[in-house]
């Protein structure tokens, strides 16, 4: 019997891991993992895909190992916490990895599919590209990029905001969030109520200035103040 191909006959460049479009995507669903079923009658159903069970890549993929580790579809399914114990010795693997990781994404698998992410993860995920740059002359807006944190996961945003700060940015927050308001340099409160009640500027300043304001409803419950950092 003739052995199998050497891994290196199927891939030649980095590309061909890519399950959008490398050559070791999975055949029958070309890399999405679920099939298209054309039930007659009846709406379309998309299944799980039977050829790679959903994880997208051709069997050539599960003899792939990076020495004793895990195969390229094992590798997607780990989170960002356990493949950083992994990729210990990779540098800039494990930078990239511990980004995720300030950011709270750790729990995340490094194969999850956009689509599933909420806002907030989106919106992370998307700054894990921004932190650490030099961002001299950059503007960041974020619409509430504090939905649906836990208050500890809100401190960690809070960290990564400063680091943004840091390295040269302006960092523009729409927010509620009294932590993310107390921790501002410079706060535009808008009100005084919520809704066609609101929509004036009511008060600007540093949050000590806002709290102080007599007519400020932000002000007020930042006056006795979640701790400033
Ligand atoms: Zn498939």
């Amino acid at each position: 019997m003739r052995p199998p191909p050497r891994p290196s006959a199927w891939v030649t460049r980095p590309g061909d891991f890519s399950y959008n479009t490398g050559r070791l995507r999975c055949p029958t669903c070309d890399g999405t993992g679920q099939i298209n079923l054309d039930v007659q009658f009846l709406p379309d159903v998309d299944i799980v895909c039977p050829q790679c069970g959903g994880h997208r890549y051709a069997a050539e993929a599960a003899q792939l190992r990076r020495g004793g580790g895990p195969t390229l579809p094992e590798l997607l399914a780990l989170t960002v916490d356990r493949a950083l114990e992994q990729t210990a010795d990779l540098k800039k693997v494990r930078t990239r990895l511990r980004t995720l990781a300030d950011l709270g994404l750790g729990y995340l698998t490094l194969g999850e599919a956009t689509p599933a992410l909420s806002g907030g993860e989106a919106q992370r995920l998307k700054l894990a590209a921004e932190v650490d740059r030099d961002q001299r002359d950059a503007l960041f807006v974020f619409d509430e990029p504090t939905a649906g944190l836990h208050p500890l996961d809100v401190q960690v945003l809070l960290d990564v905001l400063q680091r943004l700060a840091d390295s040269g940015a302006t960092v523009l927050v729409i927010e509620h969030d009294l932590d993310v308001i107390a921790n501002a340099d410079h706060v535009i409160d808008l009100g005084p109520g919520g809704g066609a009640a609101g929509g004036r500027i009511v008060a600007t300043g540093t949050p000590e200035q806002i709290a102080a304001h007599p007519g400020s409803v932000t002000g007020r419950c930042l006056a006795p103040g979640p701790a400033r950092r």
